[in-house]
Parts: C-alpha cells; structure tokens; sequence
C-alpha cells in the first residue's frame, strides 16, 4: 500500500476524544515504534481497527508489545492511563505480568488466540493495589506474510460485577441459615460465621459477640479468620464499657470503623486473606439489633478486604451482612424462648401429673373412711333408721362410690400421663370377655329403658390384650352412651377385620356437635350444654380410653351426628396366637358348668409375678352365685375364681336351693325369674342352718328400694351394677372374713361352755353346794340338771353376744 502524502499522527489520530488528542501529542520517534510516517501498513491498519471502536480495545505490537487503545479502554486502566500510552506491556502490567506475560507470549509465538473470563488480577490502577477481575481474549495481528507483529486485546473489567455477585450469594446464604436447624443463638452465630467464611475475599474475618444474661460482658459466639484462640480483643469475654471497640459498640449501640488494627489486635492476631500477602487492617464493628430492644442484641466486628477501597458499595454491603446476623439472632432469640417455654409447660404438666396422683392417692383414704361407716350403717339390721335419713345416707353412700370411681380413673390417667401404663397382653378371647363386660351392663341399660343391641360372634382365635385395660376401656364407652343417651338403643358390634378387631359402640343419643367431636379425647375436654344422666364427668375417660389402646398398640376414633347419635370404633391388632411356649389357654365353651372354670381359664385380673396362672382356689371359701343372665354369672364366676373362690353358680333361686353343699357366702341378683334374690335372703335366714350364711345382693341401679328391701330382709351387702371387680371381690373377702371369725368366735363360746359344764360338774365345792341345795330345797337329780342346762344355756347366749359385739367392733378375740 501506498500512501500519497506521508502518514502523520494528526492524520493517523484525527478525532474527538481524550485518548486521541493524546496520541496526536506524543512524540513517537521516542517510543519502540518509532515516527508515525515509519509504520507499517499492518500497523497502521489495525490502528485505524481499533481505534473508532466503542468497546474497550488495547494494541500491542511489536516484540515489546507496545501499546495503544481507545478511548473506551482508558477506563480500565485507572492512574495507569496516560502513561500506558505507547508503553510496553510488561511496564504497564507490571504487577500481573506474571500472569499475562505468558498468555501474550503464546499468541506471538503463533500458537493462536486465547481467551480469560473473570480472571483475577491484582492492579495498582486507583494509588493501591486492588482486587481486579476480567474477562479477555487476545488474538494475533498477522502481517502479509502472516508472520504474528501483534495482539488484539478485546477486554472488559468484570470486577464490579464479579465481587457483587460474590457479595450477593452471601447474602443470600446468610438469609437461609434455618433458625430451626440450629436452636440457640450461638448456633445460629456459628452457622452464620461459617457462611461469611466462604466469602473471606470480601470479609476476611469476623467475630460477633452477645451479651451475657447480666448485660455486664458480651462472649464470643463464632469467628473466624483469626488466629486460634485469638478472638478480636484477645479474649473471648468483653467488657461492656468504652475501653474497647466492641464494649463501645454495645454500650453507645453506634457503630465504630477500626482504622488500624495493629493497635487494637495482639500481632499475629489475624491470618492472611485468599487475595494476596497483605493482611487486613481495618475492621467495622457494628451492633445488632432486634427490633423492640433498647440495647444491641451482638456485636459484630467484620474485617475489611485490604485490596478493596471502602467505597459506598462495600459500606452497604457490610450493613447489609449485620443486618441480616440481627434478623438471625432475633429468630434464634424467639425460638429459644419459644423452646424454654416448651419445656416449661412440659415440666408443668409434669409437676400436674404428680399432683394428680398424689391428690387421687390422699382422696383414697378419707373416702374410704367415708364409704365405709356408711356402708355399715346400711347393713347394720339392728339400726331401725328413719326412711328419710336411710334414703340420704344411701346417696352418699352412692356418690362416695361415684366419687371414688373418679379418683381411681384419675388415677389411672395420671399413670398414663407419667408413661406408667404398661400393658400386660395376653392371648385372650376377646369375644367373650367383651360380651361379658356388656352383660354387666344389660340390666342397667334396660332399666332406663334402652334397647342392647349386642353383636359379638366369637373370633377365630385369642387377641393378645391387656384384660383390665380392656375391661377399662369397653366399660368407660358403655357409660357413656348410657350417659348421654335418653332413648333409643346402645348397640355393641364386634368383628375380626384382616389385620384388626373392631369393636363398635354405637348410641341413638344426643351426639356430639362436629367442631367438638376432634376435641372429645383431649383431656378435661367436656362437650358443653350436653344432658348427661349420673354425675358429671371429669372428661378424661376418653382420653383415658385413647391411653389404654394406645398401650395395647390400638385405636380409638368417634362419628358423630347432632341429635342422632354417637359410634365410637376401637381398633386392635390381631396378633396371631402364641406358639409352644406361651399357648394360648383353652376357654370353656358356653353351657359348660361354671363350677368348672378352674383359676386356670381366663379372668380379668391381672396375674401378679410372671404372666403364669393363678394356682387352684385357696381362700378355702365356697360361694353361691346366683344370676339369671348368663354372660354376668360367667363374668362373676370367673372373676371369683381368679381370687381363689371355689364357684357354685345358679341362674335362679330354685336352682340354688338345690346346691348339696351348703356354701360359705352367697352373691344373688336381686331381679331374677320365679323367686327374686329377696325371697332367697328370706328363705336363707329362716334356716337356722343356714342362716348366718353371708348374702351379698346384686343390684341395679334403680333406686334404693330394693336395696332397703334387701338389707330389710337380712341381706349383709349389696353392690349396684356396672360395678367395679376390685369393689365386689373386697366385699365378698370382708363379709367371708367376718362371718368365719364369729362362726370362730362361736365356737370358741361353744368350748367355753362345754368346760363350763365340765367344770361346774367336776368342781367339788359346786357339788356340795348343788347337794346342800338338793337337801334343803329337796331338788331332784333331774331337777339340778335342767337348772345346769338353763345356766350353760345362758351364759351361751351371753358369749355368743359378746363375740359379735367385738366383732362388729373390730376387736380380734384372744
Ligand atoms: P366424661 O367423664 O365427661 O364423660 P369423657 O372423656 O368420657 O369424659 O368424654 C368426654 C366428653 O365427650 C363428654 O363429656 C361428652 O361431652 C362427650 N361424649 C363422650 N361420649 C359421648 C357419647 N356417647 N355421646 C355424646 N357425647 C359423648
């Protein structure tokens, strides 16, 4: 190419701008490149390329790779620019050299263009050594020959971009750090460092402290960055005062700008940054704050990036990091007492549950002393008691029954609550024991006039269960339908599903309102404005119910219609049956004579030691039960065996007049067909052989007529039904005891009389007497001994009298 008039740099660099007048200034006869109207066309040509362009372009030509740029690219060059202009490369990159160098040297050795993205370098360009990054490609300017006489370099600085997007993923980490995950605030500060600690370009260290409890000292809660067992202050407690930065900062809640560390931190206090071999001298401390707190929550002291100016970016980007701490603190603040409150009102509950099992323990006692007097005034036969005062002091004998039921309940529920129940599961007909609880209940559900609907085919094969849990829990839902339902019927269904027994206990009642029914199991919990018959509940027989299933690895649910009625569904597992070294005890088939159930079939009682068999009857009595309905007089006589009883059972009065043996006690329904249980107490005391025999008179709940009636007619007890098992069978003990001591105490008069006899017959001075009187009043032999037959006679009675008499008194004979 020829140029007409020789080339000049006004001509080569005509044109507005900075760089461009600068360039038509510089004397290039002093550069490596020599006088303007001396370069090469190449030269010229990839001038006139790079010059006009609006991106940031740089020339380097020639083996010193002297440079020229645009305009554009003067920006990048900070203070280096002017004097980079026409400079060697190597001069002007001075310190990265040792990074570019090598690039440029490969693309002018001919090896082709590379390319750099986000490349780090540190550039003194702004009067002191920065953080820089770019992205770059350099590529070859060839010659006609194609020999490589220079370099494009296309460029952006990217270090804007590049540290904000740094700073932002902190940011956004430090916002994810979960409150919940880790717990206290310490935690949370700890978490919080680690996160920072991934960014230590732009926060080289950092350290936050909370204050302690006292708001005396702050502690160290998390750092890094500094050198071990070196916290900011040398100490990992500080001072709430104005000697150092941090107790400043807690105490005045400003935030303070640390210019020189070296005064402030032990030397060697803190470890060198990722960007280069100056440790950072600066820090900012500043408070955190929890919205509503007069006084800083923390401080936070965060380092500075010794290779970043503290621009206003960077400020806010510091604030914005404090900012974020405060929030987390706060969260962990909250959730911590959120935490303590937890566990407060769990220890609370606690503290409740004790209580409510000492308090049932402590009511236990006098009620018994209560129930007790009350009961013996009732049965005291010699007592002619006004009607009205009989009548009052059976309802409280009643409501101290009712009351005691209670207090057991609350018993058993406060074992619940303590983790105490503890099922003892056993193979167990499950069938019949269920449809012999709600045999109990039969004649009280007909006395009110509902309808039983009881559907209990017998299952396949025995549930393990814990029996008196069961009892407890078919019971409880039996009363409350009885409770709350006023017409219609109670139906109980029973069936095996494929994994499960179900047992369905289902009223035509009042029903519960939907938004109550998910409430009816928590406990206390009563349905509001509800007609219930008997006495008020406590509300925890449901929540019992749920307890006890829950221990038997069971279910309980409710339905419910307003007005229509309620069904409550248990569900039990089926276990399959035991093998040889637990088997499963064979139950008598109904119709079998229930003399025969031995201690051996089931019973409801829990056996006590090993969850082996009770041994044969051992409490030597004999009782006669007599009770027309069937499930009852089996659930009776099994109960009663299980206590060592030896059983005779009856379903009326004809057939226990019947029994050979003349039994110890004798437990009687009051309502049976043909001759009622009051007949039998009758018939019993007209005998004189069997007349001091025990009666104890089943009863529905109906009122106290028959119960008057009963002890009227001589019964000694009576128990109202659905009664508690432990409560009969600690009567049938009482009474037995009692009569065996007077028959004792009898006999003992009886032998005392006998010697009498023996002695008024041997003893020579009543002998002469008997002859003197023989002599003087002319008795005959005969005559004398019928005077001794009325003596013994008398002092007979006498005895007998004061046996009872210490008996009924409690007193033991010698
Ligand atoms: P309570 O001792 O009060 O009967 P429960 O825990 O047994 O306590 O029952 C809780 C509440 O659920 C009862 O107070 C009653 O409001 C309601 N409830 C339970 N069973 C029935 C039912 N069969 N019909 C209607 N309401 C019922």
């Amino acid at each position: 190419m020829t140029e007409l008039t020789p080339l000049t740099a006004e001509s080569l660099f005509a044109g507005a701008g900075e760089t461009l007048a600068l360039m038509r200034e510089l004397d290039w006869s002093q550069t490596k490149l020599g006088p303007v109207a001396d370069w090469p066309v190449d030269l010229v040509a990839a001038v006139r390329t790079v010059l006009p362009s609006q991106v940031p372009m740089l020339l380097w030509w020639g083996p010193d790779l002297v440079q020229l740029y645009n305009d554009a690219y003067s920006a990048c060059l900070g203070d280096k620019h002017p004097a980079a202009v026409g400079q060697p490369a190597a001069e002007c990159w001075r310190e990265a050299w040792d990074e570019l160098g090598p690039m440029a040297a490969s693309v002018l050795g001919g090896c082709g263009s590379t390319y750099a993205e986000n490349m780090f370098l540190l550039m003194d360009r702004a009067g002191y050594v920065e953080e820089t990054y770019w992205t770059f490609s350099y590529s070859p300017v060839t010659d006609q020959t194609g020999e490589v006489r220079g370099i494009f370099v296309a460029t952006s600085d990217v270090t804007a971009q590049f540290v904000g997007e740094k700073r932002l993923a902190t940011l956004r980490a430090l916002g994810s750090v979960s409150t919940s995950q880790s717990g206290t605030v310490i935690d949370s500060c700890a978490a919080a460092m680690r996160v920072l600690a991934r960014n230590r370009g732009s926060l080289p260290f950092a350290a936050v402290f909370i204050p302690d409890e006292d708001d005396l000292q702050l502690r160290l809660a998390g750092s890094y960055g500094l050198a071990a067992d070196t916290a900011v202050a040398g100490t990992r407690v500080v001072k709430i005062d104005d000697r150092s930065a941090i107790g400043r900062v807690a105490l005045s809640g400003d935030s303070e700008m640390i210019a020189d560390l070296a005064e402030w931190l032990p030397s060697g206090g803190v470890e060198l940054g990722p960007l280069g071999p100056k440790l950072p001298h600066q820090a900012l401390v500043v408070p955190l704050w929890v919205s509503g707190q007069s006084k800083p929550a923390g401080v936070l002291a965060l380092g500075l990036n010794p290779y970043r100016a503290v621009d206003e970016v960077y400020r806010t980007f510091l604030y914005l990091v404090a900012r974020q701490l405060s929030v987390l603190v706060a969260d962990a603040r909250a959730y911590e007492s959120e935490r303590k409150r937890a566990e407060g009102l769990a220890e609370l509950d606690q503290d409740k549950t004790h209580f409510y099992q000492n308090v049932s323990h402590e009511f236990r006692t006098p009620l018994t002393l209560i129930q007790g007097p009350l009961h013996d005034l009732l049965a005291d036969e010699g007592l002619q008691l006004p009607d009205g005062h009989r009548d009052g002091i059976e309802a409280a004998h009643r409501a101290t029954l009712q009351l005691r039921r209670l207090v057991d309940t609350l018993l058993e529920f406060a074992r619940a609550e303590a983790g105490q129940l503890e099922a003892v599961r056993e193979p167990t007909d499950i069938a019949q024991l269920t449809a012999e609880l709600v045999g109990m209940f039969s004649s009280a559900v007909e006395s009110l006039g509902l309808d039983l609907d009881v559907d209990i085919p017998p299952l396949p094969e025995p549930v393990d269960v814990d029996r008196e849990m069961w009892a407890k829990i078919v019971m409880n839902l039996l009363s409350n339908a009885v409770k709350f339902t006023h017409q219609g019927s109670i139906t109980v269904r029973m069936r095996a599903l494929d994994e499960h027994v179900e047992l369905v206990v289902a009223d035509s009642g009042q029903g519960i309102p939907a938004a109550q029914l998910p409430l009816i199991f928590d406990r206390f919990h009563r349905v509001p404005s509800q007609l219930r018959r008997g006495g008020d509940g406590a509300g925890i027989g449901l929540s019992l119910v749920a307890d006890l299933l829950a221990a038997n690895g069971g279910t309980v649910s409710a339905d419910s219609t307003l007005g229509l009625g309620s069904t409550f569904t248990v569900v039990l597992p089926r276990t399959p049956g035991r093998s040889a070294d637990h088997p499963v005890r064979p139950l008598e088939a109904p119709g079998d004579e229930v003399t025969a159930i031995t201690a051996d079939s089931l019973s409801l009682g829990r056996p006590e030691g090993p969850p082996a068999v009770p041994t044969a009857p051992d409490r030597g009595g004999h009782v006669l039960l007599v009770e027309d309905n069937e499930d009852m007089r089996r659930y009776l006589a099994r109960l009663l065996v299980e206590d060592g009883w030896a059983v005779t059972a009856a379903g009326d009065v004809d057939e226990a007049l019947a029994t050979a043996q003349a039994p110890d006690l004798v437990i009687s329904d009051v309502m049976l067909p043909g001759r009622s249980g009051l007949d039998l107490v009758r018939l019993l005391r007209a005998n004189p052989e069997l007349s001091r025999i025990p009666v104890i008179l089943l009863t529905a709940r109906a009122g106290p007529g028959p119960v008057v009636e009963g002890l009227d007619a001589g019964a000694d007890d009576y128990v109202t039904k659905p009664f508690q098992s432990e409560e009969l069978l600690a009567r049938v003990r009482t009474h037995f005891e009692l009569s065996q001591l007077r028959e004792f105490a009898l006999k003992q008069a009886e032998n005392q009389v006998a010697h009498l006899h023996v002695a008024l017959g041997s003893n020579r001075q009543i002998g002469a007497a008997i002859g003197i009187l023989m002599a003087e009043h002319k008795i005959t032999d005969e005559q004398a001994f019928d005077m001794l037959r009325t003596a013994s006679q008398h002092t007979h009675r006498k005895l007998r009298d004061i046996a009872d008499d210490v008996l009924l008194t409690g007193a033991i004979p010698d």
